[in-house]
Formats: structure tokens, C-alpha cells, sequence
């Protein structure tokens, strides 16, 4: 089926969409991006997603493009134009087109484009039997709180995971646990749920604000910590969480089982209450 997409204040065939072999972020990855889910034609944490948009343009001294107030009415137009049910609504805005330089050009426009993708994210296989992951180091740059469009080792590491038979990898920086490849990543220790707290080594997850703020409400324990490989390998439960996957168990890390190898009870839990607290605020 032919999407409808939207390109620099168009809404045009995807095969229409065409973007210039001079835009940096073609170029450079000299762009941002972000992923907001659709459940029941309806999007989750849109405010949460636009101001973390916002705040990674800021940090790239990146102009907000055109269209850019009118972000919530092009996301629901593409939703209704293409029927989407469950899936996502890509959005990505890049520098624009420049010639070839590492200065940032002083004139450039910015591009800016969304599309779709229908997929089904309640229900899965992983979230019904659980997932799995390997380690791999954490080799990103600095500022992985930035939300930027450089996505190569990510993609790197889950062609290592599939080789090795598994479905991602957590990074592992100076002995710790930073992230999952695409998630944030957490695990459960008697009834505690711990994750690394917030700076620059990992994505601000907007599922994982406002899953700890559901968890608090339910009289959850949290601990905002720094954890080893060994802890996870060892730990009752373990998870992820992300816009589009929600919280997903994880059963089995580098091979040992967690658990008893099925999704945990808290891990469980939590994807429930997730699950109905966004459906509740769903715009
Ligand atoms: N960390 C990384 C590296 C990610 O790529 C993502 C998802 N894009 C996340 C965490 C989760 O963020 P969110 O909950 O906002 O999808």
C-alpha cells in the first residue's frame, strides 16, 4: 500500500518524497528524530516527545523548521490519511541542504518529514514470552541524550544480537549497564526496580518518565543506579522500555536465563499499568 507522507508542508505520495543529496542529514546525520506511537489511532506522549524534539534542537543550534507549531495536526492528519491503527508516527528534521562543509551552514532550511509504519504493539511474541539480549560495549560519542539521527552502531548492534541468536544488546560502558541499543534498560531485584539514572550517557526515554512516575504511584520501589552485567545476569526480572515496544520483559541476558525464564510478575505489572495510563491521556 502507498503511504501519504509529509514532506517540508506537503503531504505527498511516498514515492513522490524526494530530499536533496546536499541535506546534511543524508551528508552528515546532522539531524533528530523521534518516535511517537499510535495505539487505537491515537498518539501516545506526544507533549513528552515534541519538548524532548525541542531540546534537541536547542543543543544543536538547529533552526526549528516550518510546520513546526503544526506538529500535532500533521501527526494526526498522516494517522487518519493512512488508517494507521497501532504502529508509529516517524518524524525526522535534518539541518537541510547545504554544500559540502563541516560549518554549519548559515542559510540552510530545514527538512522536515514524517511517515507512518502500522504495526501491531500490543500482544507481540516478546511481549508474551520475552525477549533477549547480549552485551556489547558502549561505543556511541558523548551526547546520547541528544535524540539524533546517527543510528549506525544501534544497527550494528542488532546485527550482533541476531548473529549471536538473540533480539538486542545492552551497552555496557566502564562496567555498566548504560541502555539498551534502541531502550532504556532496567532490572528488578526484590520487588526494586533499578535503572541508571539521567545525564548524557543514555537517552532520555519518555516512556521510561513516565513509567517511573506510574510505578511510584503504585507504590513501586525505585532506585535511579548505575548496575553491572553481573547484576543483570542475576537479577529476578529484567526489562525495557521505549515508545515503541512499551515495557518488554527480557528473559534471558548473554545466554543465562532470568527468572524462571517467562516474563516477571513487575515486569508484567508494568506494562499493564503503562499500557492504560497512556491509552488514558492518548490524544
Ligand atoms: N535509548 C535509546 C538509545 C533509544 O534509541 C530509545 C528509543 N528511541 C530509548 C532509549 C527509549 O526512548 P523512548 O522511550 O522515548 O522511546
Amino acid at each position: 500500500m502507498m503511504r501519504t507522507v509529509y514532506l517540508n508542508g506537503e503531504y505527498l505520495p511516498e514515492n513522490e518524497a524526494k530530499v536533496s543529496i546536499f541535506d546534511r542529514g543524508f551528508l552528515m546525520a546532522d539531524g533528530v528524530y523521534e518516535v511517537t506511537s499510535v495505539l487505537d489511532g491515537k498518539l501516545l506522549e506526544f507533549d513528552g516527545h515534541l519538548k524532548r524534539l525541542e531540546r534537541s534542537l536547542g543543543e544543536l543550534d538547529m533552526d526549528k523548521p516550518e510546520g513546526f507549531d503544526d506538529l500535532l495536526e500533521i501527526h494526526r492528519e498522516l494517522v487518519r490519511l493512512n488508517d494507521v491503527d497501532q504502529g508509529g508516527v516517524y518524524l525526522q528534521i535534518t539541518r537541510g541542504a547545504a554544500d559540502r562543509d563541516f560549518v554549519y551552514p548559515k542559510d540552510a532550511t530545514p527538512t522536515l518529514c514524517l511517515f507512518t509504519q502500522s504495526k501491531p504493539l500490543l500482544d507481540t511474541d516478546a511481549s508474551k514470552n520475552g525477549m533477549s539480549v547480549i552485551f556489547a560495549d558502549d561505543i556511541r560519542w558523548g551526547r546520547r541524550d541528544i535524540k539524533t539521527v546517527q543510528l549506525l552502531y544501534p544497527s550494528m548492534c542488532k546485527m550482533m544480537a541476531k548473529a549471536a541468536g538473540a533480539d538486542d544488546a545492552w551497552l555496557v560502558e566502564d562496567g555498566f549497564v548504560t541502555e539498551g541499543s534502541s531502550n532504556n534498560a532496567y532490572i528488578v531485584k526484590g520487588n526494586k526496580i533499578i535503572t541508571r539514572g539521567l545525564s548524557n550517557d543514555i537517552l532520555h526515554g519518555i516512556t521510561r518518565a513516565s513509567l517511573l512516575k506510574y510505578a511510584k504511584e503504585s507504590q513501586m520501589e525505585i532506585e535511579e543506579r548505575n548496575f553491572t552485567p553481573d547484576e543483570a545476569k542475576t537479577a529476578d526480572e529484567a526489562f525495557i522500555s521505549s515508545a515503541s515496544t512499551f515495557v518488554m520483559p527480557v528473559v534471558k541476558i548473554e545466554g543465562e536465563t532470568i527468572g524462571e525464564g517467562t516474563p516477571g510478575k513487575v515486569s508484567q505489572r508494568l506494562r499493564e499499568i503503562y499500557i492504560d495510563e497512556s491509552r488514558k491521556r492518548a490524544i
